[in-house]
């Protein structure tokens, strides 16, 4: 889709101040603006290193769950775009520990800031946060709920990498039920057209059923498989994920599952040479690191690009148009 300077603008200004909390706020057409003015993003740094579209603004990282892409991909946007942010990326060190509350927390931080990226380890936390805020709130993962920025990020990878979006067989392998960058990237893919999405994984960890009815209420094709053997031929990206230890209550379960799926060379043998392998970091042990040296791994690239993704998006909500 090639946009009109037109829409860019008027897609550019609807963002202006909002809360970024769910992939469901997003439409084509935002989709398209965020990718081109993350791909311009990229040439900046590409070329200038930094630029002035963010000068007097402040940023604040509020991190309540361990962060290290995130976190500092957001901070390095914002000092690039030549904003300045406040880190906050161990809240036992602030009043939290003393017993102060989300909603008041975020009444403090955004009395002195224009925009608080927040990750916390609960399902609906930045919601929450955006009633009480006076500023911005982007979520940056919300328990086992969303994690929206990192689905962008996941887009603009594949757009990068492969060329297009649509008409792609995406394979969401790994923990399906905790990890919350498969349930935002599942539902954004509902987007683009003649998408088809294969769910891998133990049955104990299974997309949640909520999200496959919304997915499927898009129009997407879906299968789920308890084995990659049977679609890694088809598949155009392999999107694995680590299991999200933090979630589980009980210990045994996951040592039960945390090794039911690693991608080794041998696992690739069968896969298309434009086949691209996604990981939204950190790994454990589900991609061995001799995948590391195939063309085709590109969650380092994917890690990259989450940089000029969220420059994008600091731009559209707090930048000068
Ligand atoms: N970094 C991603 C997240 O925060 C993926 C993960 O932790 O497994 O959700």
């Amino acid at each position: 889709m090639n946009l009109t300077e037109q829409q860019r603008a008027a897609i550019s200004a609807k963002w202006k101040g909002q809360h970024i909390l769910s992939v469901d706020q997003f439409n084509r057409l935002d989709l398209e603006t965020i990718l081109a003015v993350a791909d311009d993003m990229r040439v900046i740094v590409k070329t200038v290193g930094t630029c002035d579209l963010l000068k007097g603004k402040l940023t604040c990282n509020l991190f309540y769950e361990p962060s290290t892409r995130t976190s500092s991909s957001f901070a390095a946007a914002s000092e690039r775009l030549g904003g300045s942010v406040i880190l906050i990326n161990n809240v036992q060190f602030s009043s939290v520990t003393k017993g102060e509350t989300l909603p008041d927390t975020i009444r403090a931080v955004g009395s002195y800031t224009d925009a608080i990226v927040l990750r916390h380890y609960e399902k609906g936390a930045a919601e929450l946060a955006a009633k009480y805020s006076p500023k911005p709130i982007i979520n940056a993962g919300d328990g086992p709920g969303e994690h929206p920025t990192q689905a962008l990020l996941d887009l603009f990878t594949i757009k990068r990498e492969l060329g297009k979006i649509d008409g792609l067989t995406v394979t969401l392998l790994g923990d399906l039920k905790y990890g919350r960058t498969v349930h935002s990237l599942a539902r954004l893919l509902t987007n683009f057209e003649g998408i088809k999405i294969n769910y891998v994984s133990p049955d104990s960890l299974r997309m949640p059923d909520y999200l496959i009815k919304q997915v499927g209420d898009a129009g997407v094709e879906q299968h789920e498989y308890d084995a990659l053997e049977p679609i890694i031929a088809e598949t155009d990206i392999l999107y694995v994920t680590r299991v999200q230890k933090e979630r589980f209550d009980d210990l045994a379960h996951y040592e039960a599952v945390k090794d039911a799926f690693i991608i080794s060379p041998e696992t690739l043998k069968d896969a298309k040479q434009e086949m691209r392998v996604l990981h939204p970091l950190p790994r454990v042990n589900e991609i061995t690191m001799e995948v590391d040296d195939d063309p085709r791994a590109a969650y380092f690239r994917q890690m990259e690009n989450g940089m000029y993704v969220r420059m994008a998006l600091l731009y559209l909500v707090l930048g000068k148009q």
